[in-house]
């Protein structure tokens, strides 16, 4: 129930809304920023490197969210009906979204951030799927950085030279990363290279980093791992001896826990896969957190 405070104070933000910009008066308005809406948290803050100060990016699904099973709210129908260019993953990750962008009457262009990236092919269940994870292997994040740069342009020519600018200031801040992650890797010798998180999101950074990961959890966060799947990690780390199970943050920590314990492998700190963290944590942006995953597995796994 809205309270009688909360009452007032809609009707006068609703006031103030209904004076500005028309109505304002002082120094030169700000010109209006173009509305983008990226479907999570990732993708929007690449979108925002490379958007600058002339897009206001929302994201659908919010820090530590995940972006495999989402709700999407009414707010979420009124944002992509209002944007002026959509990004998506692609690759399978957001199932929830074609019937919301139906519902939403949304018009605008839709960039699929994974174009020309070759996608990794998993098998679950008997069934071929894709893996949607490339986020996590640096130089295809550049390769997002490119499809959004050129989707951006495609909507707002005006703006293509500071969206060309912004993206390679922030292309060569990729490209160092990527060297600060090897270096830090490099750490890690190859028989603890293989390890276990909650669900199989790291396939290609596993692939660009070489490192194994094992999960109990598919590609999707979707169907749970059975008893029998667990089961088998367990046999598998006392076997192999994996060093460490790893948690994520946008996962249910209590089935790592539990194999880290039945295992005797050592647990290991929080992997941000699917999502940043807010702005206040340690993966506010993707560059903090592919340093907060260094951070972590090097922190378990460096002698
Ligand atoms: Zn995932």
């Amino acid at each position: 129930m809205p309270s009688r405070r909360n009452v007032i104070t809609f009707i006068a933000l609703g006031l103030l809304a209904g004076l500005s910009p028309a109505h304002a008066q002082g120094p030169a308005e700000q010109p209006a920023k173009l509305p983008v809406v990226a479907t999570f948290s990732i993708l929007a803050d690449l979108a925002r490197n490379v958007g600058g100060d002339r897009v206001e990016v929302i994201s659908l699904v919010g820090p530590n969210g995940d972006p495999h099973v989402y709700q999407p709210s009414p707010e979420d129908a009124k944002n992509l009906n209002a944007a002026k260019l959509i990004l998506v993953n692609g690759l399978g990750l957001e199932g929830w979204l074609d019937r919301l962008i139906k519902a939403s009457g949304a018009k605008a262009p839709i960039v699929v951030a994974t174009k020309g990236i070759a996608p990794r092919k998993m098998e679950e269940d008997g069934k071929i799927g894709l893996d949607p994870h490339a986020w996590q292997s640096i130089p295809n994040a550049e390769i997002y950085v490119a499809n959004i740069r050129d989707g951006l342009i495609a909507v707002d020519p005006s703006g293509a030279d500071a969206y060309r600018a912004n993206a390679s200031a922030y292309l060569a801040k990729l490209a160092d990363l990527d060297e600060e992650v090897r270096a830090a890797l490099a750490k890690i010798p190859p028989e603890r290279r293989e390890i276990i998180t909650t669900h199989d999101a790291f396939g290609y950074f596993g692939e660009a980093y070489d490192f194994k990961f094992i999960a109990p959890e598919g590609v999707s966060t979707e169907t749970e791992a059975s008893a029998r799947d667990v089961a088998k990690i367990i046999r598998q780390i006392k076997a192999e001896k994996i060093p460490a199970v790893f948690l994520e943050n946008v996962t249910d920590p209590r089935m790592a826990k539990r194999i880290a314990e039945e295992s005797g492998a050592t647990i290991g700190g929080a992997l941000y896969s699917d999502a940043l963290s807010p702005p206040d944590g340690p993966a506010a942006n993707y560059v903090d957190m592919m340093r907060n995953n260094i951070k972590q597995l090097t922190a378990a796994l460096a002698n």
